[in-house]
């Protein structure tokens, strides 16, 4: 017997029942290329809900890998997907697929800084987004996608979520406040809590990231009229908090007033701890050094039980115990169970050479 093939119109008929969207927006839809810079927890409720929504295209960029502690709250992945340990964005891209296959998806295994973020989001190219969403988990990458964001007047969708809390924020360069408008600096390490050091719960960052995709969809559709929105939320004690923040644009402000693109002119630094868990991420000191995978996996052997993909070693070691490595094709590692940058990097250097 041969499958009936749903149509277009019966896919989206729920949709297109809103007054907001109708056939004419849900072609709209069809159109439009949305970038997701992240995929953790933000990012696969971000993923999920722009794919079945039925957007044209979409990019997932992600520099990790997936993990059984991810399992609590991003929802695009499973126990498989932890056992293999799957780059986040194939193992969102091969979900989705899934889920509506009328999307294009582009995964994007990468670890995005100031030095690759204009080619990443191909801002000269065919595949420039016409929104990013911020699925990161650290104010580094949010300002540096903020300077990017102004650079090239490219709207983006802020989003930010620990413990029970949340906060979500629509920027249009040159028609509202930019990131540092609001925030001017980003926080000292160790100054705001973290998912490191309180947690988040599940329902917490869905609730965010919902808000951010109804906010890209609604920029989609409407463009760039009616109000811009701060919003700020706790869903534990049930408080919301949104106000109109198209007139707090600063002329002032060092990004979008004086045009200092701190972030994105600035190196990339050598080392990042990764948000969620004892995880450090060493970048490569240097490219291109002819280090293949299968090279990578014969080095590491005598130090553990090496498990090697297309798209990543893994070496979970003998000594210490509870650490592992993945080393990827452009050369980043993840120490994963170290205390510190520093522990990472003795590890890397003796193990690597690098
Ligand atoms: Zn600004």
């Amino acid at each position: 017997m041969s499958q009936v093939q749903p149509t277009t119109a019966d896919r989206y008929q729920r949709q297109t029942l809103l007054p907001q969207i109708g056939p004419s927006g849900q072609r709209r839809l069809a159109q439009a290329k949305v970038l997701v810079l992240g995929c953790g927890a933000l990012g696969s409720v971000i993923a999920e809900q722009l794919v079945r929504a039925g957007v044209g295209s979409l990019t997932i960029a992600d520099r990790d890998i997936v993990e059984t502690s991810n399992l609590q709250r991003q929802v695009l992945f499973d126990e498989d997907d932890a056992q293999a340990g799957t780059p986040k964005a194939i193992a969102a891209a091969k979900r989705l697929a899934r889920v509506n296959s009328t999307v294009r998806v582009r995964p994007l295994v990468v670890d995005v800084h100031s030095r690759n973020i204009e080619r990443v989001v191909d801002v000269h190219g065919s595949e420039r987004p016409d929104v990013i969403l911020d699925g990161s988990d650290n104010a580094e990458t949010r300002y540096l996608l903020n300077d990017l964001a102004v650079k090239h007047a490219l709207p983006w969708v802020y989003g930010a979520c620990v413990g029970t809390e949340g906060r979500v924020m629509t920027i249009l360069p040159g028609d509202g406040p930019c990131l540092r408008c609001i925030f001017p600096s980003p926080p000292a390490p160790g100054e705001l809590p973290t998912c490191d050091t309180v947690g988040v719960l599940g329902s917490a960052a869905a609730v965010v990231a919902s808000l951010q995709v109804a906010a890209a969809l609604r920029l989609l559709l409407e463009g760039r009229s009616g109000d811009v929105r701060l919003t700020a939320l706790d869903v534990w004690t049930g408080r919301f908090y949104t106000v109109d923040v198209r007139e707090a644009r600063r002329p002032e402000c060092r990004c979008c007033g004086a045009h200092g693109l701190d972030f994105l002119d600035a190196p990339a630094p050598p080392a990042t701890t990764l948000c969620g868990r004892g995880t450090v991420q060493l970048r490569p000191v240097c490219q291109g050094d002819g280090l293949t995978l299968s090279v990578v996996a014969d080095r590491l052997r005598s130090a553990g039980a090496v498990a090697v993909s297309e798209y990543v070693v893994r070496c979970a070691l003998h000594s210490p115990a509870g650490v592992s490595l993945s080393v990827f094709p452009d050369g980043r590692v993840l120490v994963h169970g170290v205390a510190d940058e520093s522990a990472a990097r003795s590890l890397s250097a003796k193990l690597l050479g690098t």
